[in-house]
């Protein structure tokens, strides 16, 4: 369907006038996701505190795990014709999705995988999970992701984040990455066009998927690379509180200042709402200790952001990504 035309097509019309349980429309679409990516990686109503690091949200209306671009590609044209709100989801480790769930098709990026390594260079699928990346790069004796080894995202997910930790960020290393546009069009972009900065890249606004990354790396000896790597998980293991579900630091560092020294000052430690805290550990984690709903999390973070304002005038931005439908 073209742009401006509001002309509904079959199946879009199909899911207006039925009641859910008796979606003709959905069945139809599921037949053609099917198609697409096989029977086993579609999924209907799949619970997404499935697939996310809170352990928290509600069900997807579809969830599919695609492998190849040409899947990818397919999956994009048919959600922009059937008028279908699509997602892509990594590993789920930077995301809060609300507790009715999200009403569109999820597509997750966890079967696009493969590593290449040519001399400096590793190319690696956008669902290859950091630290898979990371070991990869120690084996071959690379130096350059130590500071992503510890990160529990994907490949894509950190290139669209820019992740980062301990000095180290995707941008040092990402030379090109290969995207599919919304529009179907796939292309290999070098890094610097990506609009790479602190948690940001412009991903966030023009929707296109990273399907495979390039870094490159500087050889060094492997017991060096392992002895970085050590020390950045045992520091990670002292101070974050990794025993309990979160999405890591939850805000955004505000310029000069530290978010979790904020939030700790303002006495906001241990602050509670149902199942979901502010981490007594590491007050810049909201974490989901006892298996609180998405709405639990979600009310500790305003708090959180409300409160820091009042007491310092500082807005802290939300550094995890929110999803779905609230109750
Ligand atoms: C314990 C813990 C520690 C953490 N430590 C750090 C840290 O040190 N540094 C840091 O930066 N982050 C950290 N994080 C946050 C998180 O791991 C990163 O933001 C990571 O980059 C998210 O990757 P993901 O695959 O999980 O993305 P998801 O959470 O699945 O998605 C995040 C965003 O990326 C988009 N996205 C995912 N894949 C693609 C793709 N292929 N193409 C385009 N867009 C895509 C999604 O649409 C979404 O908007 C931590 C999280 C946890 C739980």
């Amino acid at each position: 369907m073209s742009q401006g035309d509001n002309r509904l097509s079959e199946n879009q019309q199909m899911r207006k006038n039925e009641p859910a349980s008796v979606n003709e429309a959905d069945k139809a679409f599921q037949a053609e996701l099917i198609r697409i990516v096989g029977e086993t990686e579609v999924l209907q109503n799949e619970p997404l505190k499935n697939h996310t690091t809170f352990q928290a949200g509600g069900p997807a209306r579809f969830f599919v795990r695609p492998e190849s671009a040409e899947a990818c590609r397919a999956l994009l044209a048919l959600c922009r014709q059937e008028g279908m709100p699509l997602f892509l989801m990594g590993n789920g480790s930077n995301l809060l999705v609300g507790d009715l769930g999200y009403n569109g098709l999820i597509l997750s990026t966890d079967r696009l995988l493969g590593i290449k390594i040519e001399g400096n260079l590793l190319r690696a699928g956008a669902g290859v999970k950091l630290s898979q990346v990371a070991a990869a790069a120690l084996k071959a004796g690379l130096s350059g992701l130590e500071f992503a080894s510890g990160i529990p995202g994907s490949v894509g997910g950190a290139v669209y984040m820019n992740a980062g930790a301990y000095g180290g960020e995707m941008v040092n290393v990402l030379t090109r990455v290969r995207l599919l546009t919304p529009e179907g069009e796939e292309k290999w972009v070098p890094a610097s066009e990506l609009g790479l900065g602190y948690r940001e890249s412009r991903l966030m606004k023009t929707g296109e998927m990273v399907l495979e990354a390039e870094v490159c790396l500087a050889p060094a000896d492997p017991a060096e690379i392992k002895a970085t790597m050590d020390d950045y998980n045992g520091r990670r293991r002292d101070k974050q509180p990794l025993e309990h579900p979160s999405a890591g630091s939850t805000f955004k560092r505000p310029e000069g200042l530290f978010a979790g020294k904020l939030i700790e000052d303002a006495g906001l430690k241990g602050y509670r709402v149902g199942g979901a805290c502010v981490s007594e550990k590491h007050a810049g984690f909201v974490v989901n200790d006892r298996h609180g709903s998405a709405s639990d999390i979600l009310a500790v973070c305003r708090h959180v952001q409300e409160t820091v304002e009042n007491t310092y005038g500082v807005k802290l931005a939300m550094e995890v990504k929110i999803l779905g439908d609230f109750c």
